[in-house]
């Protein structure tokens, strides 16, 4: 019989997993608020429009389908505990939602498990935003705990600044001061874990950000094997402790002196992967809705030979008039989310090409 897989959330990751489980023979069922019209929904089999705390609707959901994921980290994990009466395993974890959707939980849970993260700082009053901006020996990044997404709450800040004006500027939300990483590049590590513990690894890839917004990865990412093995063992011990099921990505600074520093995890697909739709015979998206609907995982292995080098560029608002040349071009995949509007600063899809040299600074959105 057709499975179905369930994915909480409507944007443009539901609906890669959506297209991979169609590929796989398995149907997909959205559930979101607004899931009848939405990047998820158009390519789906079936959606449920319903706020995630409705309980009714969710259990409704939870007899419909086979498994269940979340294409994002923000979904109450009260709705998972409520799919998990019905179904015997529920994606990610609800440990893992819990933890992903707090910076200040995800920064204890690295320092609990040995992995090096830049000085942190809890900040619940203009008092405590004082204090740590005394003890911040330089610059720092304050961050909203929760909700943050592309650089949107944060800023950039200085021992010695004022404030009083920063928490107002802020609005009172909790948050996290953490000190400013000297880095010399970023790097994020993607992992597979299975019902049985069985752990997969993804190669790693290597990140640019401009104005908060990842622009463009690179994989695999060209870093020292010992660097790959310590980064691909942090992600492992993350997923390990959070009880993964799915799939989590570990976002990560390298430091001046070759460190690997814990930055944030998603316990889901991550855009710094996307390439691995071109780019590997398993992409992130066909891994999990594998491992949720039931099939085996595979080993990815990359496509163009082991020494094959891929890069994904974002597609943002303003790069829409850009479409029909990257779409003309032969070397060039074009992938575009079914957005309703081409926002600026909004990621709208992502194009994937195969680069012959890895030091290519020859980028096809401009
Ligand atoms: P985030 O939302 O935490 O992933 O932050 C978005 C981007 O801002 C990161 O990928 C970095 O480029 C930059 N950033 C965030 N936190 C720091 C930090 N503590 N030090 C230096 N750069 C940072």
């Amino acid at each position: 019989m057709t499975r179905t897989i369930g994915i909480l959330g409507s944007g443009q990751l539901g609906r890669m997993i959506a297209l991979s489980a169609a590929s796989l023979g398995m149907r997909a069922h959205i559930f979101a608020p607004d899931a009848a019209t939405s990047p998820a929904g158009d390519v789906a089999y079936k959606t449920t429009t319903a706020a995630y705390d409705d309980e009714v609707a969710l259990e409704a959901f939870a007899k419909s389908i086979d498994g269940v994921t979340s294409e994002f980290e923000n979904v109450p994990s009260a709705s998972l505990a409520i799919l998990a009466r019905h179904l015997p395993i529920v994606s990610p974890s609800i440990k893992a939602l819990d933890t992903a959707q707090d910076r200040l939980s995800e920064k204890n849970m690295a320092r609990s498990l040995g992995i090096a993260t830049p000085d942190f700082w809890q900040i619940d009053s203009q008092s405590d935003l004082e204090s740590a901006l005394g003890h911040l020996n330089g610059k720092g990044v304050l961050k909203t705990r929760r909700d943050g997404y592309d650089g949107k709450g944060q800023m950039r800040v200085e021992s010695g600044d004022d404030a009083r004006a920063i928490y107002a500027e802020m609005g009172g939300k909790p948050l996290i001061l953490e000190s400013f990483v000297d880095f010399t590049c970023e790097a994020s590590f993607l992992v597979a874990r299975d019902g049985a513990g069985k752990i997969c690894h993804f190669p790693a890839a290597l990140n640019h950000h401009e104005a908060g917004i990842l622009a463009h990865s690179t994989a695999p990412a060209d870093l020292e094997d010992a660097l790959i093995t310590k980064g691909q063992e942090a992600v492992a011990a993350i997923a390990s402790h959070l009880d993964l099921y799915g799939i989590l990505a570990m976002e990560s600074f390298i430091g001046t002196n070759g460190e690997i520093i814990f930055n944030e995890i998603a316990p889901r697909p991550h855009n710094s992967f996307h390439w691995s739709i071109e780019g590997l015979d398993c992409s992130q998206f066909e891994q999990l809705a594998r491992i949720v609907g039931g099939l085996p995982m595979r080993t990815p292995s990359l496509r163009g030979g082991a020494n094959s080098i891929w890069r994904m560029e974002n597609l943002l608002g303003q790069h829409g008039p850009q479409i029909p040349t990257l779409q003309a071009q032969d070397d060039v995949s074009t992938h575009l989310y079914g957005k309703s509007e081409f926002r600026d600063g909004r990621k709208i899809g992502h194009i994937t090409y195969q680069l012959f040299d890895s030091d290519d600074k020859s980028y096809k959105v401009v």
